[in-house]
Formats: C-alpha cells, sequence, structure tokens
C-alpha cells in the first residue's frame, strides 16, 4: 500500500505516531494509500523547523523571493496535467475540472509574484519640521494554514502564495482525504529554489489541527472547510491569540427573473450546480425561479440534466466524476430521498447510481423546496439542484438575505438596473450578475458573509496581503546637518 508522509525541510518525512488515515479512489471505492496522521510531538517539530527557517528567509530580498515565486509558476504550468492526475485520482473530479481548479490556483501564484509592488508602504515627508512618517509591512512568522477536500491544490495557493511572499514560513494541513496534490507542490517549491523550511506540510485530523491552533509559535491560521469547523477554528485560535481567517460552509442561491435569457440560466444553473458533482464552495444549490418562468425554467433544467455524462474521471468523455467518500454520498442522497417526504417534487432522482461500486451519484434535480425542509435548510455540497419558487424579486431577495450563509449569490436578468439594486441589497460576499459562480480573480479577495467566514479579512488578494503581515509605522527625525542640532521633545505638530 502507497504511503504518504509529511513534507519537512524540503524532504519527505516518514511519521511516527503509529496513525494513519486511508485515501480511497473515489472512482473504485477502493482504498489506494495510507496517509500519515501527525502527533502533537510531530506538530512541535515541524514548528520547530519553521520558526528556524524564518528569520533567514525573511531577510531574503523581495526580488529574489519573487524569483522563486515566478519559477514555481513556471514549473507548476509545465506540470498541470501531472498535478491534475493526483486531483482525479484521490478527489474524483474529471480533468477539465482539475485543470480549471490548477488554473484558478496559478492565479494566485501570480499576484504574489508582484510581491515587491503588494508589499509598498506609504510615506509622509515633513509631517513636521525635519520629521518623516512612513508605514511598513513586515510578516507575521510561522503561519499555518488547514484546508479542505474539494480544492486540494488551488486552496492551499490561495494561502501559501501570499504567505511565503510577504516572508512568512507556512505549514499546510491539508485535507487527509486527497494529500498527494499537496506534496506534488511542495516537490515544485523546492525545485524552484524554495529554501528549507519555507514551505511544510504535514499530514493530520483533528489531533494536529488541535495542536496548531494552541501552539504559542503559530502566529496565524487560514481555514477553509465547513462551517462548524470554521466557527470552532476560529474561536480556538483567537482565543489562544492568533489571527485568524475560517471560511466555512455555504448555501448559494441564483435568482432568475422573469427577464432573464433562460436557455443562458439554464445553462449557467446545470454547470454550477453539478460541475465538480457540486463539491463547490460556490456551487449553484438553489434556484429562486419567479413563479412567472419556473414552470418553463425547470423544464429547461430538465431537459439538461439527463445529458450529463457521468464516469471516473479516466474516462475522457466523462463530465461529473464522483464524490469524495461513501459517507459522503450516502448523505447527499439521503438529502434526495427524503425530498419527498418533506413536500418537495423529486423532479430527477440520481441516486440509482449509488449502486456503483465508486462513490457515484447521478445529478438530481428538486423543485417546490421550502425553507424547514432538511434539503433547503443544509448544505448538500452534493450534484442536487434544488429550486425554489418565489413571487417576486423582494421574495427572492428576502429568502437570500434570511439564510445562514452568504458565500455566493447570482442575478439572472436583463434588466440593469434590477441588478445594481442586487448587488447592493444582497446580504453576500461574492456576487455574480449573469455569472453563476463569481469566483474573484486573484487580485480582488475572496470570502462570504454570515456563517460562510468567521474572521475579518477575506483570503488572497489585497486582504491576503494585509492579513499575512503586521503593519508599522515609524516617526523619524535626523540631525539637522547643519546644526547639528537635535530637539529630543516629543514631535508635534507646528
Ligand atoms: P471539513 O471542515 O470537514 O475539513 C476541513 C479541514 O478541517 C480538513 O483539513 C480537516 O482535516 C480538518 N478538520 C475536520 N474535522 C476537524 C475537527 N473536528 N477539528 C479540527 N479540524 C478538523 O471540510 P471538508 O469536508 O474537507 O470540505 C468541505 C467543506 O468546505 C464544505 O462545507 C464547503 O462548503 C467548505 N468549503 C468552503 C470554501 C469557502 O471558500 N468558503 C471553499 C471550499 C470548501
Amino acid at each position: 500500500m502507497q504511503r504518504i508522509s509529511h513534507w519537512v525541510n524540503n524532504k519527505v518525512v516518514v511519521g511516527t505516531s503509529g496513525r494513519t488515515g486511508k485515501v480511497f479512489n473515489p472512482a473504485t471505492g477502493e482504498q489506494q494509500a495510507e496517509v500519515d496522521l501527525a502527533s502533537t510531538a510531530e506538530v512541535d517539530a515541524v514548528i520547530a523547523k519553521s520558526k528556524a527557517a524564518f528569520p533567514e528567509w525573511r531577510a531574503t530580498g523581495m526580488s529574489r523571493r519573487a524569483e522563486i515565486m515566478f519559477r514555481t509558476r513556471e514549473l507548476l504550468d509545465a506540470n498541470r496535467k501531472e498535478l491534475a492526475t493526483y486531483l482525479t485520482l484521490e478527489h474524483g473530479k474529471v480533468p477539465s475540472d482539475a485543470l480549471g481548479e490548477i488554473a484558478r490556483g496559478i492565479e494566485n501564484i501570480e499576484f504574489a509574484c508582484g510581491i515587491p509592488a503588494l508589499m509598498k508602504g506609504g510615506y509622509s515627508e515633513q509631517a513636521s519640521g525635519g520629521v518623516d512618517v512612513y508605514s511598513i509591512r513586515q510578516p507575521l512568522g510561522v503561519v499555518a494554514g488547514i484546508t479542505p477536500f474539494n480544492f486540494p491544490a488551488m486552496v492551499p495557493m490561495w494561502m501559501f502564495a501570499n504567505a511565503i511572499m510577504c516572508g512568512n514560513t507556512f505549514i499546510l494541513k491539508p485535507s487527509e482525504k486527497d494529500p498527494s496534490a499537496s506534496m506534488f507542490i511542495a516537490d515544485l517549491l523546492r525545485q524552484a529554489g524554495l529554501p528549507d523550511g519555507v514551505f511544510n506540510v504535514l499530514h493530520g485530523d483533528k489531533e494536529a489541527v488541535d495542536r496548531l491552533l494552541v501552539h504559542p509559535d503559530i502566529q496565524s491560521v487560514s481555514f477553509v472547510g465547513s462551517t462548524p469547523i470554521a466557527k470552532y477554528v476560529y474561536e480556538t485560535g483567537t482565543k489562544n491569540g492568533k489571527r485568524v481567517q475560517a471560511l466555512g460552509g455555504a448555501k448559494n442561491h441564483m435568482l432568475v427573473l422573469p427577464d432573464a435569457d433562460l436557455d443562458m440560466a439554464a445553462d449557467a444553473a446545470v454547470s454550477a450546480a453539478y460541475g465538480s458533482a457540486g463539491e463547490r464552495c460556490m456551487a449553484v444549490s438553489v434556484v429562486l425561479a419567479v413563479d412567472s418562468i419556473a414552470d418553463a425554467l425547470i423544464e429547461k433544467l430538465a431537459s439538461r440534466v439527463p445529458n450529463i455524462k457521468v464516469g471516473p474521471g479516466t474516462d475522457p468523455s466523462a463530465e461529473m466524476g464522483p464524490l469524495i467518500s461513501r459517507e459522503h454520498r450516502d448523505k447527499v442522497a439521503s438529502y434526495i430521498n427524503n425530498a419527498a417526504g418533506e413536500g418537495a417534487t423529486v423532479v430527477i432522482n440520481g441516486t440509482d447510481k449509488a449502486k456503483d461500486a465508486g462513490f457515484f451519484l447521478n445529478p438530481s434535480l428538486i423543485d417546490n423546496v421550502k425553507p424547514g425542509m432538511k434539503c433547503y435548510d443544509e448544505e448538500i455540497f452534493g450534484p442536487v439542484l434544488t429550486v425554489m419558487r418565489v413571487k417576486s424579486y423582494a421574495e427572492g431577495l428576502k429568502t437570500i438575505n434570511d439564510n445562514e450563509f452568504g458565500n455566493g449569490t447570482a442575478i439572472f436578468t436583463r434588466d440593469g438596473g434590477v441588478a445594481r439594486q442586487f448587488q447592493y441589497d444582497v446580504q453576500v460576499g461574492m456576487v455574480g450578475i449573469n455569472v453563476p459562480i463569481p469566483v474573484p480573480v486573484s487580485y480582488y479577495s475572496f470570502g462570504g458573509w454570515k456563517a460562510s467566514l468567521f474572521g475579518d479579512q477575506h483570503m488572497y488578494g489585497p486582504e491576503g496581503i494585509n492579513f499575512f503581515t503586521r503593519g508599522k509605522v515609524v516617526t523619524s527625525r535626523w540631525p539637522d546637518p547643519r546644526t547639528s542640532a537635535v530637539d529630543l521633545g516629543f514631535p508635534t505638530n507646528r
């Protein structure tokens, strides 16, 4: 059985805890590897190595740091296909999804290459007589990233690119369900010339996370995962004095108004709901259809869904792969199977496919969904699109704003004025106007509102640079070269 171990000081380090996790091939349902799960002592040892690497890395010039990031970008670009094979093998996503994830991840590497410009501070000459004031940004020290199973390459890139370019040393605790992508990326960073100890990968579960959250040498924690764990990570990390950004789950609504291009809306909803088997935090999981067009829209959705080709990512014609695990597949199936009993209408039931050996489901479509039903109230995180019928724009907006989550949303309309009002009123962090999955480009920042994010700073982009640095303001006065007279009084405006 293949064994996946930690990555410390640019080498593979075999775990000593005696605990391992199972890594499956979701397309076959078989275990294909075991992954070491770190003990508290192993976490401490990696933190010590990261701490030792920090002073020299911090002192490394920004242009040298950027040069390493440029090389990393070239290596990632040249190895897209190989990296994608790990995503298909362990996560199950089809190659187009895997390559899409890698492309969106590389954007963050490209953004971080601009670090000399991104770390610029401000300067005020002659704030007072002979006194200049300037601001600088400095790295935090050892920082940690804890990532989910659904984007095993992209989400780590959201975090580590900015973190290490700002001069921090970084410990990645990837999902134990698909840990190989992070090892492959770690080796590319080594090849790019990243010094030992600047980027370490520690595999593990709750034990490793809990140690990272309390260890005094961890300065910040970036987390992406489900809402209950995000809340726990935020509360525990901040209680222990750490800066924390913790992104949680989602329930993303797409509001379709009567004037929308219904074919465009149906195409968008289908790709946004079932892409990556619905295991995306920005997946559309609820279409809010205004009554007058609801029947027509359902018909268009129902005619498209059966055309989606479900199969293993190794089949070049497959468009949608399996789910991550047997337990998750069964949980998703339970939402579909219980929906009719709750009063919803199951238009297409994809649970037949659950008989396959792999963790497959076919896409499902559920109409007449309402708040109070489990399939609406909970995040399903699978290939299930639900439709709620609403009387008006106002009811659609209220439904979105009443929801506990606020990650992404979209409106489909031809009316610019209504779209603008929606963008103004909706209580969601990322908004699409005729765009179903509005994941911001890397020079903006990513983050939801409400139960989709705990913390003040969104991830990557300019807020990522803020998160991974601390501001310092310097007030300086130099002896007047003509008189060499120093005024030791408190600097005041005069
Ligand atoms: P998860 O919360 O189960 O796991 C995320 C990470 O937390 C993993 O590294 C895991 O090892 C660790 N973890 C799990 N249980 C823990 C515990 N009890 N204590 C400490 N650490 C623990 O999430 P997942 O199933 O890997 O990912 C899917 C979830 O992530 C979905 O809810 C999805 O919406 C969310 N997600 C959100 C975003 C976003 O940007 N908001 C992006 C991707 C995924």
